[in-house]
């Protein structure tokens, strides 16, 4: 299947607007859809004025109508960090579901090849470890992380029915903890919350005792993973991520070492439902795709500090406009 003209939903967001750029680089034709809830013009204004690239400020939970064909859509829009989908439940759990509908109808209705951002968090707090695909997970619907996990689990499960009952091809990618540049400085995730700390010689803040895990995938290797899924036979859900895992106390620590700070460490209450352990089994993304990570994560925080430096010199440098009411 030729793959020309993509739909890419949350293409402002962190890992969306590294896709369409993957996309644009590879001679694509990219429509990006985003609401900016929690996407940034910043991701992707480099490419206004590009003749193969188009955005529409749009919530995917309406109707969607693309003008011309699209041969792929890519679902990717929902708050994604546990801050943003603890402040936006409502929200997180709608573009799940009415919005991988509505995503999922426009497929449909134009032939096009479906690829759904899923996540790791499908697994909730893992007794199963590491994580393949074919572990149901332990999750919580009623905590304040279920919003998101439930919601992917839905439109899971609506993608499937969806390949099941209407022929729509379909593609299924579990992300995991995934970094790099244009990750949202206040996110509220570890990494971007470590480095900034770090950087401004704060106490970096370790949630609990700091013994969970996570394991921590730079971008690019994440979307080369998702390019090859997207152009495979393959419609079962695949994880995608590295699974060089690491306690989140060392990696606290790692990121001192790397950013030469004089920060120590605080602790904090480990948040409801936080899960003890994470990591990728990606023996099927391997045997399918022929994917594995190649960035480890000494070189990709090496290459992820600089931008979190120009990001926060950015943000200090910003006067302060009395004009704005
Ligand atoms: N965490 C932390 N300090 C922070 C932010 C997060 O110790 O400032 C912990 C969090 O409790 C979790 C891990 O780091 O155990 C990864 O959290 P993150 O928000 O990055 O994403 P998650 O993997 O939980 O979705």
């Amino acid at each position: 299947m030729t793959i020309n003209r993509v739909l890419i939903t949350g293409g402002a967001g962190f890992i969306g607007s590294h896709l369409t750029d993957l996309f644009l680089e590879r001679d694509c034709h990219v429509v990006v859809m985003d609401n900016l809830l929690t996407g940034s013009i910043q991701n992707i204004e480099h490419l206004f004025g590009n003749p193969r690239f188009q955005f529409f400020k749009h919530d995917v939970t309406e109707f969607i109508h693309v003008p011309e064909k699209i041969d792929a859509i890519l679902h990717f829009a929902s708050p994604a960090s546990p801050i943003d989908y603890q402040e936006y439940p409502i929200q997180t759990l709608k573009v799940g579901s009415l919005g991988t509908h509505k995503a999922l109808g426009l497929a449909k209705a134009c032939g096009a090849r479906f690829l759904l951002a899923s996540t790791s968090e499908v697994y909730g707090d893992p007794l199963v470890h590491p994580q393949p695909e074919s572990y149901w997970g332990n999750v919580n619907p009623i905590g304040v992380r279920g919003v998101y996990d439930e919601a992917k689990r839905f439109a899971e499960a609506l993608t499937l029915a969806y390949h099941r009952t209407h022929g729509v091809d379909t593609r299924i990618v579990r992300i995991f903890n995934t970094y790099g540049p244009r990750m949202r400085l206040n996110d509220g995730r570890a990494l971007p919350n470590f480095i900034c700390q770090a950087l401004k010689g704060e106490p970096l803040t370790v949630f609990g005792d700091g013994s969970q895990t996570r394991s921590f995938c730079h971008v690019s290797d994440l979307i080369d993973g998702i390019w090859r899924l997207l152009r495979s036979d393959v419609v079962e859900p695949v994880n995608l991520g590295n699974p060089d895992e690491i306690p989140i106390i060392d990696f606290a620590r790692e990121v001192i070492s790397m950013t030469n700070s004089n920060s120590g460490l605080t602790n904090l209450p480990l948040p409801e439902d936080d899960p003890k352990v994470r990591q990728p089994d990606i023996t099927l993304a391997k045997s399918l795709l022929d994917w594995s990570p190649k960035v480890s994560l000494e070189e990709g925080l090496r290459s992820t500090i600089p931008y979190f430096e120009s990001a926060l010199s950015a943000v200090e440098e910003t006067p302060v406009n009395f004009t704005e009411s």
